[in-house]
């Protein structure tokens, strides 16, 4: 993952200064709850960010309100990169927390167009797990779900 360093003052949110206008930003979208701009990094051509309006740290802290207008956001500007730019693929990425690869600590989804050979890659260390084992990871979520 790229390391981004927040250059704002200890205590305040870099994205909550752009979602304030306190820093410029290239804006794509923009409704009640969402804020899509560009990322300043550009992965690819057309690498967008969609943040929630309010300053919300992780996905567990969105109401589902908030959840539900980010991937709407998402949708409808992955639509727009792909009319623009005509990415042969579109990676969506939402990390959670430092060990989650989150960088900025403010809810946000990288909307990424992809190429073949881009040099943009993931580790999945796949453990494949025995299916008796996934049966209780599955019992204990529902017993959570209600
Ligand atoms: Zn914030």
């Amino acid at each position: 993952m790229p390391v981004f360093v927040d250059p704002s003052p200890p205590g305040v949110c870099i994205f909550c200064r752009l979602i304030a206008g306190e820093i410029p930003t290239a804006k794509v979208y923009e409704d009640e709850l969402t804020l899509a701009f560009m990322d300043m990094g550009q992965l690819n051509p057309g690498h967008t960010l969609v943040a929630i309006k309010r300053h919300a740290a992780t996905l567990l802290d969105l109401t589902p309100d908030e959840a539900a207008a980010a991937m709407r956001t998402a949708h409808r500007v992955a639509h727009a990169v792909k009319a623009t730019f005509n990415p042969p693929g579109i990676t969506l990425l939402q990390a959670n927390g430092k060990e989650g690869d989150q960088t900025v600590f403010h809810f946000h989804i990288h909307i990424v167009p992809r190429h073949s050979n881009d040099g943009i890659a993931l580790s999945w260390p796949r453990k494949n797990p025995p299916r008796e084992l996934l049966e209780t990871y599955a019992e204990q979520l529902r017993l959570k779900l209600g």
